[in-house]
């Protein structure tokens, strides 16, 4: 393995890194106030071409995900987007989530209507399993139901935590096709941010953090969508285990996150007057221990999409964002220790960034994580993409 990056992944990591610094760190403290979605810097990205991250080349985007050809490029852009700025991070990880989906599972028919005016014109896409109470019900089982019709689907239900839910231009979403049950019956499908029926539940986004990632809830009223808009075969996105594709960019999140408590520590303190500090020293050594580690277990993961077998690359993602996880929280447990209460001022960017990382490390469920690693270790029936 390499421990280089290549000049693309150098240029991409640099480019993101300057705009965060510039733009998205500026733009933070208004989204958060308003819960409102980052739009400037999301067509920031587009104006620097990193719009088409996740989609194939062949298509005129640049070829990452983890089934592309670069799967580390969009996972250093999520990690420095998030360094400046969480809520960006995880609004960009979306649109790169749902943009690789149709690249991936799209026909060319759907390709070009729908990835070509996000390379073209900076649309986004975003992917919407959540309703609530799914946690509790299994991440398959649906409530939200497609009825099969002439020429496509009639959808019934309410979604939640839809990120990028009302800026998208098709809302990809799941849904259980009726009278069929789980994962047999599990549909991807698009749905036109005007298509009839379609509504976005007004201010039904106001967490405490992640406020900028505006993730709305949505019903979905007798609502028809064609059958040129549905995504795959029926229950491809369990079978192909596609959402263990995506445990690395939430890592990246965490990733950017804790670097981003670190930046902060390291201007603050001086001006504080405690960097002589041997605890103060000692603390933030221990910040740079696991953040850098995190890093590594990352970036070989990405490489193992690419290098090495499908399972263990997912496994190993998981490993990488399980410490992703408990890092962030060490990072926020011993950098407030060191920073002290005055950092904590309610408009302070420390008190947003802890509450951003609060809620964010809620979205992917550190316990599941864990116990599915230890299924497989002990031989007993496991799933990669149990996560909630
Ligand atoms: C900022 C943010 C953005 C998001 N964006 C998206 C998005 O774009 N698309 C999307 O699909 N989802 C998104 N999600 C939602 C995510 O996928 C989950 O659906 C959501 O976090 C679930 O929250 P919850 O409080 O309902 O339950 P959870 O946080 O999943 O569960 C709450 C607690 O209950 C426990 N628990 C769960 N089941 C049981 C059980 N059966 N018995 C006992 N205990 C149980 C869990 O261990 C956990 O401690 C987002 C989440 C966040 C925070």
């Amino acid at each position: 393995m390499n421990f280089e990056l290549t000049p693309k992944q150098k240029q991409v990591y640099e480019t993101v890194g300057e705009i965060s610094r510039t733009v998205f760190k500026a733009n933070a403290a208004k989204h958060d106030v308003e819960a409102s979605t980052p739009r400037e810097n999301l067509r920031a990205l587009f104006d620097a071409g990193l719009n088409g991250i996740t989609i194939s080349e062949r298509m005129g985007g640049m070829g990452s995900g983890t089934a592309g050809e670069d799967p580390l490029l969009y996972l250093l852009a999520v990690e420095q987007t998030a360094r400046g700025d969480m809520s960006t991070a995880q609004c960009f990880h979306i649109h790169c989530h749902g943009a690789h989906y149709v690249d991936q599972i799209g026909t060319d028919e759907q390709r070009e209507r729908v990835l070509k005016p996000v390379l073209e014109q900076g649309t986004l896409l975003n992917a919407t399993g959540s309703e609530p109470g799914r946690t509790s019900r299994g991440a398959y089982n649906l409530i939200t139901a497609a009825e099969p019709t002439d020429g496509g689907y009639i959808l019934n239900g309410v979604k939640n935590y839809a990120t990028l839910g009302a800026d998208v231009s098709y809302n990809l979403i799941f849904a259980g096709v009726k009278g069929m049950a789980g994962s047999d019956g599990h549909l991807g499908i698009l749905v036109p941010q005007d298509a009839k029926g379609f509504s976005v539940i007004q201010e039904s986004w106001n967490p405490i953090g992640m406020r900028g990632a505006h993730s709305p809830s949505f019903k979905l009223d007798n609502c028809f969508v064609d059958k040129s808009n549905a995504l795959g075969e029926l229950g491809i996105y369990p079978r192909e285990r596609w959402q263990a594709r995506f445990h690395l960019s939430f890592a990246a999140q965490y990733l950017g996150g804790a670097e981003a408590i670190f930046d902060l520590l390291c201007e603050y303190l001086p001006k504080r007057g405690t960097a002589s500090d041997s605890y103060t020293q000692l603390r933030l050594g221990e910040i740079r221990v696991g953040t850098d580690s995190v890093r590594w277990l990352i970036y070989r993961a990405a490489w193992m999409w690419k290098n090495s077998d499908r399972e263990q690359a997912e496994l190993f993602s998981m490993c990488a964002k399980h410490r992703a996880i408990e890092n962030a929280v060490m990072a926020m447990d011993k950098g407030a220790q060191i920073a002290g209460s005055s950092a904590f001022w309610a408009d302070s960017p420390m008190s947003r960034l802890f509450r951003d990382l609060r809620i964010h490390t809620l979205h992917e469920n550190l316990d599941k994580t864990a116990s599915t690693l230890g299924k497989f270790y002990l031989g007993e029936p496991y799933d990669t993409t149990a996560r909630l």
